[in-house]
């Protein structure tokens, strides 16, 4: 067996991680503490930089514009991102491509697919409700066809990121008749965020760089034609993000900001070398685990059981590594000199955000149970 990365990914995450220290680890006293957000001048010039480094949609398959790298390259892109606390711009750097999109029909593709991969649209994903997370199955926001070619929107939503910076949004919502055409009817609709009948509410201050939104849609009329899929189709579509999430969004960057973390500690000559060398067996096994489920899911492989595994045992490592790296720092590790407790806190919403730690638990519980998944591989 050959575990070696393909020449054209090595190379994309080196080049990657050159363009993180030239570009983005200088950033770093520049962004606001509480916000992952640049300037849009700022932005613009970063964007322009990336692209000019031939960084830009590297993992977008190539019938749609990108480089085509897939899951492994994103995983690759990713990794490097970690070793900045800016890695919270990903959404502005062509590292989080528009999968659940990859699904639409033409008409969707040409007004949001590609004009997101090229970077001049950008979508938010509104599923979580007040009264529905992680059991998503709940959710009550109605999308009721009105008879006469389009869909009438009551409900809402909450912990959307970036809704206030979106141009549109995935919006899931059930379909009343479509109950019995499965998942309850939970249908996905492309919802431009200027619809009449769709506001922004609230944005929630947290302890890291996020300010997720509350939406709430009012008598919001979308058309049929923005509905993606077919009704009751949302979460065998949604299932492709999730895997993505799970795999190649975040554990990646948990991998680069665990090993920077690490690497700065031992560095200056804080670490305590036992608990290190611990830490240090267990990020090397997480990055195997990673590669691992990206290239199984690049060649078509269910790795549902494998994405929980890797976002519960990722997330939690990284969490772990700053906190230790922070103590081991003594004060001056909470101080923002250094990056690590910016890191802590940005890295926090990973043990909830797409799915909990505990629903992670459960998920691979399940497969376990169920037979889907097994403890020995032979
Ligand atoms: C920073 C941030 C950004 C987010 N961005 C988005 C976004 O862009 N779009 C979006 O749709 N959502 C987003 N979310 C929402 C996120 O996906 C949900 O918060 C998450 O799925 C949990 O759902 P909940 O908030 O309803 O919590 P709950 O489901 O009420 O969970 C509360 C606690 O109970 C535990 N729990 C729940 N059920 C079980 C069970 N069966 N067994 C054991 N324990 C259980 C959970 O693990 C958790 O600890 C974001 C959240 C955060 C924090």
């Amino acid at each position: 067996m050959d575990f070696r990365l393909p020449p054209e990914v090595a190379d994309a995450r080196r080049r990657m991680r050159a363009f993180v220290e030239a570009e983005l680890v200088p950033l770093e006293p520049d962004l606001p503490p509480f916000a992952s957000a640049l300037p849009p001048a700022a932005a613009g010039t970063l964007v322009g930089r990336l692209k000019a480094a031939g960084l830009w949609a590297l993992a977008v398959p190539r019938a749609y514009g990108g480089g085509g790298l897939g899951l492994v390259g994103l995983c690759a892109l990713r990794e490097a991102l970690g070793h900045t606390t800016a890695w919270s711009l990903a959404r502005l750097l062509g590292t989080e491509p528009p999968i659940l999109l990859y699904d639409a029909g033409e008409e969707q593709r040409r007004r949001y697919l590609l004009p997101a991969i090229r970077g001049e649209r950008s979508g938010c994903f509104a599923l979580t409700e007040p009264e529905a997370g992680s059991d998503a199955g709940a959710i009550a926001l109605r999308a009721v066809p009105d008879g006469a070619g389009q869909y009438v929107l009551n409900g809402r939503k909450i912990f959307t990121s970036h809704a206030d910076e979106a141009d549109f949004a995935l919006v899931f919502g059930v379909v009343p008749e479509a109950g019995a055409a499965g998942a309850g009817g939970i249908t996905m609709f492309l919802v431009d965020m200027d619809t009449p009948g769709l506001r922004i509410v609230r944005r929630i201050e947290t302890m890291g760089g996020d300010r997720p939104c509350e939406l709430v849609f009012e008598d919001c009329r979308v058309p049929a034609a923005q509905r993606v899929g077919d009704p009751g189709d949302a979460f065998a579509l949604a299932q492709k993000w999730f895997v993505c999430d799970r795999i190649a969004l975040q554990p990646p960057i948990c991998v680069g900001a665990a090993a920077r973390c690490l690497a700065l500690a031992l560095r200056e000559g804080v670490a305590v070398p036992g608990e290190a060398g611990l830490l240090a067996i267990r990020l090397a096994a997480v990055r195997e685990m990673l590669y691992h489920a990206a290239w199984r899911a690049d060649r078509g492989e269910d790795v549902r059981h494998e994405a929980s595994l890797l976002k519960a045992t990722a997330t939690t490592l990284a969490l772990e590594v700053t906190a230790r790296v922070m103590d081991w720092f003594g004060p001056a590790g909470m101080g923002r000199a250094l990056p690590v407790e910016r890191y802590h806190r940005d890295l926090r919403r990973f043990t909830i955000a797409a799915g909990t730690f505990e629903i992670q638990q459960y998920i691979i519980a399940r497969g376990l149970l169920r037979g889907h998944a097994g403890i020995d591989v032979l």
